[in-house]
């Protein structure tokens, strides 16, 4: 395999090796933005920004995809693109890289260059702070980088636009949809949009 080239697996990085990306454009008509052709470039900047902070040869897994259809499953990276629009993607943080843990939105709507500033803070903090043998998306966890306001927002949305409770708990729906402003705010004045509410019908 070595004499013709096909060993590529063997040595390639681990960023490289246990990438995955999407069809996406020009191929799918659903994607809202690049994926498979965009993988090489965005990994090899991954890779820059590793190599930076002096973790270039660690497992990461990174799956980008043209839309959220998710074909790619981008939900079980650890650093997942899913696109929203031509160079813009939701970047998303956390899966376990072993497919027994999502992954949360971490930054909506964000272009290449604030989603490597992002990157790069976030991988600054892992090569200060993590401990022995652990991976990037469990130190995102446990350092706070994923929040659990992630996955309390996740519930509280469910909660909102559950037609149960829209009915028969207005005082929960009330309260779920509070709480959605408050995180809408706080995400508001850090720069990133707000988002849509149930009501009662
Ligand atoms: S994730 Fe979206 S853009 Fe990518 S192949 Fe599936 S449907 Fe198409």
């Amino acid at each position: 395999m070595v004499r013709y080239g096909l060993d590529a697996h063997v040595r390639a990085t681990p960023v490289r090796r246990d990438a995955l990306a999407c069809v996406a454009l020009p191929t799918c008509p659903l994607a809202m933005a690049e994926a498979e052709r965009y993988l090489p470039s965005f990994g090899r900047a991954v890779e820059r920004l590793l190599a930076t902070h002096g973790l270039r040869d660690l497992p990461l897994v990174l799956r980008i995809t043209g839309c959220p259809n998710g074909c790619a499953r981008p939900y079980l990276a650890e650093i997942a693109l899913v696109g929203k629009a031509p160079g813009r993607y939701n970047l998303h943080l956390g899966g376990d890289g072993r497919g027994q843990r999502l992954n949360a939105l971490y930054r909506e709507n964000v272009d290449e260059a604030t989603i490597l500033t992002e990157l790069d803070a976030a991988f600054a903090r892992f090569a200060a702070e993590r401990e022995p043998g652990e991976r990037f998306a469990d130190f995102a966890w446990r350092a706070g980088l994923v929040a659990a306001s992630a996955v309390r927002e996740g519930s509280m949305r469910a909660l909102a636009w559950d037609p149960e409770v829209a009915t028969q708990e207005p005082a929960l729906l009330d309260e779920a949809n509070a709480g959605l402003e408050r995180m809408d705010a706080r995400r508001v004045s850090s720069g990133r949009s707000a988002t849509c509410r149930a009501s009662t019908p």
